[in-house]
């Protein structure tokens, strides 16, 4: 069993930031107004995550660290329909079995917290005036092998950050804080879409980009594009989600490609932030744990919406 965790924990858990995005969709998912996370070391040493959400009871607690124990799944059909962001059960069994991880966590009409870590998966009575906390020590430290595979502090702190921005964006009801070896690094408060993405993305980006806002009905495209003045040099500044999940899709990239085709030359880069609301059953985002690739049942029907909904929102007059 534990060698069964540490094999899936290679896909799930594949550095600090790959356990960031497993925690902080398990703090949304449990319907967290505030999300807290604290890092030392790239997260490498720890990595610390806080929430206001509803807490787990003291029964899931001792079942939370085992494999396939998700409270998101009731049937075979709720799999076809993921509304949440997790669905596997298997994120907080993958990483104890590489990290020292503890969880103290209290759901409302709990008389005090309970908390289990990976070695005393008993709950017992902690103090928490709510939610959960889960710390995450020392990742990889019982294979070493893993380990060195880690790059610098500064390197898994930086794909620390581009998970929590990703994450962010999609989230702008939710606050969210940033912290790395003690410092604030990034604060962002509860508010609407354009402020989020204002935060994140910044001034420049906005000045530049036209808001994207196009319906029909089993389809939405929302969020912001930038003109080809905003082209950047890499990819950074392009976020595109699916039902609120980030992904990087072969299909989508295509599409996005081609209705910048026209306007935007040479060797750079669009910017945007672009966010997909479909029905759940026409997208499978069950093909890797990571969770980044998604298989559309209408690939056709969506490349067109996605490259027409662009093409128009681009050659819109300045509004
Ligand atoms: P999954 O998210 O796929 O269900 P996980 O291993 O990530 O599986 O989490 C296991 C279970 O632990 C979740 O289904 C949920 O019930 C509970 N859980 C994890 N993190 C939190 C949290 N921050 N708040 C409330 N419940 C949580
Ligand atoms: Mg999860």
């Amino acid at each position: 069993e534990v060698l069964i965790n540490q094999i899936a924990a290679g896909e799930v858990v594949e550095r600090p930031a790959s356990v960031l995005k497993e925690l902080m969709e398990n703090s949304l998912d449990a319907g967290s107004r505030a999300v807290e996370v604290q890092l030392t070391q790239g997260g490498i040493k720890q990595l610390r995550i806080s929430d206001d959400g509803c807490g787990i009871d003291q029964g899931d607690l001792g079942l939370a660290l085992e494999r396939h124990a998700t409270s998101k799944i009731a049937s075979l059909e709720d799999l076809e329909a993921v509304g949440t962001m997790g669905f596997r059960g298997e994120a907080l069994a993958a990483i104890a079995s590489v990290a020292r991880t503890q969880i103290t966590s209290r759901t409302p009409d709990a008389a005090h917290a309970w908390r289990v870590t990976e070695r005393a998966r008993e709950p017992v009575p902690a103090a928490l005036n709510g939610g959960t906390v889960i710390e995450v020590e020392d990742l990889y430290y019982n294979t070493p092998a893993r380990r060195k595979f880690l790059k610098s502090d500064a390197t898994e702190f930086g794909h620390c950050d581009d998970v929590f921005r990703r994450v962010a964006l999609a989230r702008p009801d939710v606050g969210f804080q940033l912290s790395h070896n003690g410092r604030l690094t990034l604060r962002l408060a509860a508010g609407d879409a354009e402020r989020r993405v204002r935060e994140i993305l910044g001034d420049e980006f906005m000045t530049h980009s036209r808001r994207v806002e196009v319906d029909a009905g089993a389809m939405r495209l929302s969020g912001f594009a930038a003109l080809p003045a905003y082209a950047r040099a890499n990819r950074d500044a392009q976020f595109f989600y699916v039902n609120g999940r980030f992904v990087r899709d072969k299909l989508i990239q295509h599409a996005l490609r081609q209705a910048y085709a026209d306007i935007l030359h040479g060797a750079r880069h669009p910017a945007f932030v672009l966010f997909l609301d479909m029905d759940p059953a026409g997208v499978d985002v069950n093909v890797h744990p990571a969770k980044t690739e998604v298989r559309f049942r209408e690939g056709r029907a969506i490349h067109q919406f996605v490259f027409h909904g662009l093409t128009r929102a681009l050659a819109s007059p300045l509004q």
